[in-house]
């Protein structure tokens, strides 16, 4: 994969989401960057010259080192899941008719527990259905924390993708069992 930053500053992006205008500007160098490796379906991320961690989400210097260099690096986009919301009044009218929905906070299993125990990379992402649809009532039912994940691509205008979650069927189960709360508050698990 190339290193699209090699031919010199990347082009702006602009494209409409659900009725909302999307801009990223040529200054935004890293992020532009990592949406045109979304663009092509592979999730890249930066990793640190100098202490060799990767960091989420794009930014020009590593949060541990400080060092300014770093380069790209293709990361399997599989996790679990941290912590999650599911929306259910639409505060951007153009989500009105796709509620509820689900936003999740995923820990990628990729420097899981470093530099610290407790860190871990949490990638944002909508709950999708493996074409990168919003997720049904039924399947945002199925999740839980803990509930294994994998990356997919929503495409949404021409040089634009969203890396988005949905449930990995084919991942072997977690150490726990996912759980989740019910409408009563009460601590039920998931994924049987
Ligand atoms: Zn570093």
């Amino acid at each position: 994969m190339a290193d699209f930053r090699a031919g010199g500053a990347p082009a702006p992006i602009q494209a409409e989401y659900l009725g909302m205008s999307l801009r990223l500007s040529e200054l935004d160098v890293e992020n532009l960057t990592y949406f045109r490796y979304c663009a092509s379906h592979h999730f890249h991320l930066q990793r640190c010259c100098g202490c060799q961690l990767l960091r989420y989400p794009p930014m020009p210097g590593c949060p541990w080192c400080a060092c300014p260099e770093s380069e790209w690096s293709e990361v399997d986009g599989r996790g679990e899941v941290h912590s999650y919301t599911e929306i259910y009044k639409a505060i951007q009218p153009g989500f009105a008719e796709s509620l509820p929905y689900l936003v999740a906070i995923v820990d990628l299993d990729v420097q899981k527990g470093r530099p610290s125990a407790q860190e871990a990379l949490r990638v944002v992402g909508n709950l999708v259905d493996g074409e990168g649809r919003l997720a049904s009532p039924a399947e945002i039912a199925k999740l839980g924390i803990r509930t294994r994940v994998r990356l997919v691509f929503t495409d949404v205008a021409p040089g634009l993708s969203l890396p988005q979650w949905t449930i990995d069927e084919e991942a072997s189960r977690s150490a726990v069992r996912p759980w989740r709360w019910d409408a009563a508050g009460v601590i039920g698990s998931v994924g049987e």
